[in-house]
């Protein structure tokens, strides 16, 4: 019976399979980016695995075609350009500035330097240092900003990433020690330093890909969710958005003062039925572009369906409930609406209802400021009224 004998990893089958995972990569992120119009993090992400299948494609060509050692030292260029790529597509993806002119120098600086060294020395461990040390100090910054937006709620891929990345970093400077007479003392001991920290950076580059996939996956939910939220017509919060968001702030443990207004157009039904249904979707719209501009920007506009409105207030002036209750009638019925029709005036019924404190429930709140707004338009309608 012959014993299986386990050879340790070699550092050239792992430069084969980092070749082969990483051509992969590029691949699928290069797919995903051409299918993800949109998503111009996904080109730089896709360039990162590109340039790590890339540089080693042309480093088994150089061999292959007995090219000048110095030549061969392409291979390392990889780390460097692949941190780069890395680093500007999270920026895209957080809406950063991209400032490139100081990695991209950097990064053609290490790569230069790579060459030279090799030039010099006719060694290869000096560029391999050289350009993984530039590869951890392009990522570091990239494991920052991922772990920072982590902390600031943007979502669990990002932790993921950033955790990734930091681990990335401490390989590749790992590495590039290890690969020096620092701490390999001879060739043997060289290979086998490279080939483990190889392997780690193997095994980082899928962890790295699954983070990105997962990013694009939860950009995609949040902006479904956020759609699902807004009313297609006005732009503004539609129902479901309103009841969450007001659910939400009653909810908080410290009382918030919190003004809440109902509106409903007066006899928008003869619109309708005087100048057709286009003209009074544009009033309809009109009126929410008004409530929008009226706001300040944490307050809330939102169509609760039909020609119905609501408006929430944070941290209103105490006392002042009827003058903003007034201010919403004169937005709206102070000025004709422009429409194809000619200008027509409209105006609105509101009621207004100040919470009166974290134990009161969202439906109390609304039922108290649509009695309101019932009572208005028994009484004339075009006019404001606070609830009891
Ligand atoms: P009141 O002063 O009592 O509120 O009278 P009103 O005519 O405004 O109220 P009513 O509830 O009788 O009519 C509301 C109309 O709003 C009926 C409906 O066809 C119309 N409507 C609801 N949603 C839309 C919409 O999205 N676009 C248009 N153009 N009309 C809508
Ligand atoms: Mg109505
Ligand atoms: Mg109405």
């Amino acid at each position: 019976m012959s014993a299986i004998t386990m050879e340790p990893l070699h550092a050239d089958t792992l430069l084969r399979v980092f070749q082969l995972v990483t051509t992969m990569l590029a691949l699928a992120t290069l797919g995903g980016a051409w299918h993800l119009k949109g998503e111009r993090a996904l080109w730089f992400w896709a360039g990162a695995f590109a340039a790590a299948a890339l540089t080693q494609a042309a480093r088994v060509a150089f061999i292959a075609l007995d090219a000048p050692r110095t030549l061969w030292v392409v291979g390392h260029l990889g780390s460097p350009l692949s941190a780069l790529m890395v680093l500007l597509g999270l920026r895209v993806y957080l809406g950063l500035p991209l400032r490139c002119r100081w990695p991209v120098l950097f990064t053609a600086l290490a790569c230069m330097g790579s060459f030279a060294l090799t030039a010099w020395t006719g060694q290869f461990w000096p560029s391999l240092t050289l350009t993984l040390l530039a590869a951890a100090m392009l990522t570091m910054p990239a494991a920052h900003a991922a772990l920072q937006a982590w902390r600031d709620q943007r979502g669990f891929p990002l932790g993921l990433l950033g955790l990734d990345l930091l681990l990335t970093a401490v390989v590749e400077v790992a590495r590039g020690l290890a690969v020096s007479p620092l701490i390999a003392e001879n060739r043997a001991e060289l290979a086998q330093y490279n080939a483990v920290g190889l392997f780690a950076i193997i095994a980082l580059l899928i962890g790295q890909a699954l983070a990105m996939l997962l990013l694009l996956q939860d950009r995609a939910l949040r902006q479904i969710e956020r759609l699902i939220e807004i009313d297609v017509l006005t732009g503004l919060l539609n129902r479901r958005g309103f009841d969450e968001r007001l659910r939400r702030l009653l909810k908080r443990g410290a009382p918030r003062p919190l003004l809440l207004a109902v509106l409903d157009v007066d006899h928008f039904k003869r619109i309708n039925d005087t100048h057709g249904h286009a003209v009074g979707d544009a009033v309809l719209s009109g009126v929410g572009a008004r409530l929008h501009e009226a706001l300040r920007p944490l307050d809330l506009a939102v169509r609760l369906g039909g020609e119905e409105f609501a408006v929430i207030w944070l941290n209103p002036e105490a006392g002042g409930e009827l003058r903003l209750g007034e201010r919403l009638r004169e937005v709206i019925g102070g000025q004709p609406f422009l429409t194809v029709a000619g200008p027509l005036a409209v105006t609105v019924s509101v009621g207004v209802a100040p919470a009166t404190g974290p134990d009161e429930a969202p439906e109390a709140l609304f039922s108290r400021a649509d009695a309101a707004l019932y009572e208005a338009k028994r009484g004339g309608r075009n006019r404001v009224v606070l609830a009891r």
